[in-house]
């Protein structure tokens, strides 16, 4: 088993390998997973000086350590600590870094639960938010004051896909000992590497894609050196501790994340030329599309695209959309997205620093691993419902 942080092999690789020792486990392929709050000592001495590895089971099981192991390895980061979801990586990230005092740069485009976050709980201990427009890229140094902590970005924004210069703001936040943390659930460490690009803390909500199956919720929080120490104190601080059942299934996900992602990208770009295409559509909004915006910065500092876009319909009542996605076959209508199905819902973006504009009403779209063409026929019969109750 490699070290955490050590980086030995191509990423396809390390999903395969990390966190994994067979021959520890009778020559099992996967490792048996431990249910524990008590764990025994032999002696006093070993209780009282916590000499045996795993002295408590919120702490630390061979289950928890070896999907931590696996996913530190994939990030090339110092350390990784697991959460009950991906929410809670977001909001024990911020904790590690913010004192009573200080201000965090959040972008505007940041996923609305870290927002309220924020707004409603951080805001109770003396820590205030600023919100950013997701394009300010080196241009963010403007805004770092005295008490600036940390600035926390999300690329790309999972409602408006606006792919933010990471490596600039981290740049200017490095300069003036700002912490980044990134979100970087809808890239994933595959796709988007953080470390390589600045970040200093990397989050997953590995419910998505780590997991890929839409039966477990888990978060990871990934630091470099110097981030580690806040980070793994504030989680035991906090008694974070994800379930055994779940941090299985997230390593037992893992195993596939990178095939599984690239049919998702298949898919994805499929849908999104597609839709682009089409009469009833005013924009696609996806990284990988060349039309997009944020395409040249994507193309410059990612690997691949995931399955989750957006599209702005031309403007159309209500009624119109509901009779599109009432009716759909393959896409089911709910929140989460990263798993192997795929998903469509409207979305209403909030921000506060920025507006987004838009002319009609704004959906998303997560691409599965269903075959392409019949998805293009769900979608195509979607619409031939829009444009008789529109
Ligand atoms: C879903 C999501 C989260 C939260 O993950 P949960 O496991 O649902 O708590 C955080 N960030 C982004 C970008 C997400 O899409």
């Amino acid at each position: 088993m490699s070290k955490p942080g050590e980086r030995q092999m191509r990423p396809e690789t390390t999903v395969v390998t990390a966190g994994r020792s067979p021959f520890d486990h009778h020559g099992l392929v996967n490792p048996p997973v431990y249910h524990a709050s008590t764990m025994l000592h032999r002696t006093m001495h070993a209780l009282e000086n916590r000499t045996q590895p795993y002295p408590y089971g919120r702490r630390k099981t061979p289950t928890i350590e070896a999907l931590e192991n696996a996913i530190a390895t994939l990030e090339g980061g110092a350390e990784t600590v697991l959460c009950p979801s991906g929410l809670q990586a977001c909001t024990l990230a911020l904790m590690s870094v913010g004192s009573a005092g200080d201000e965090i740069l959040v972008t505007d485009s940041v996923y609305g639960p870290t927002r309220i976050f924020c707004d409603r709980t951080l805001a109770r201990f003396g820590v205030t938010t600023t919100y950013f427009d997701p394009l300010i890229g080196a241009g963010i140094e403007k805004l770092f004051k005295k008490n600036t902590r940390a600035v926390f970005v999300e690329s790309p924004g999972s409602l408006t896909f606006e792919v933010q210069d990471v490596p600039a703001i981290a740049a200017v936040a490095r300069a003036a000992s700002v912490s980044v943390i990134l979100d970087n659930t809808w890239a994933t460490p595959l796709f988007f590497d953080a470390f390589a690009h600045g970040v200093d803390i990397s989050i997953m909500a590995a419910t998505k894609y780590v997991v890929g199956h839409s039966d477990a919720m888990l978060g990871t929080v990934t630091a470099n050196e110097a981030h580690r120490k806040r980070l793994r104190d504030t989680h035991g601080n906090l008694g974070l501790t994800a379930g055994p059942d779940d941090i299985y299934l997230g390593q037992r996900g893992l195993r596939t994340m990178a095939v599984r992602l690239k049919q998702h990208q298949a898919n994805a770009t499929r849908l999104a030329e597609w839709l682009s295409a089409r009469p009833e559509v005013e924009r696609v909004l996806y990284p990988a599309l060349p039309s997009d915006p944020g395409h040249a910065i994507w193309k410059r500092d990612f690997k691949g695209s995931s399955g989750l876009f957006g599209v702005e319909l031309k403007p159309c009542p209500k009624e119109a959309v509901a009779a599109m996605l009432d009716g759909m076959t393959l896409f089911g209508m709910g929140w989460s997205w990263g798993g192997y199905e795929s998903l469509i819902a409207p979305t209403h973006p909030h921000r506060t620093a920025t507006k987004f504009e838009t002319k009609g009403p704004l959906i998303r779209i997560h691409a599965g691993l269903e075959n392409a063409d019949d998805l293009v026929a769900d979608l195509d019969a979607g619409f031939a419902r829009l444009k008789k109750a529109a």
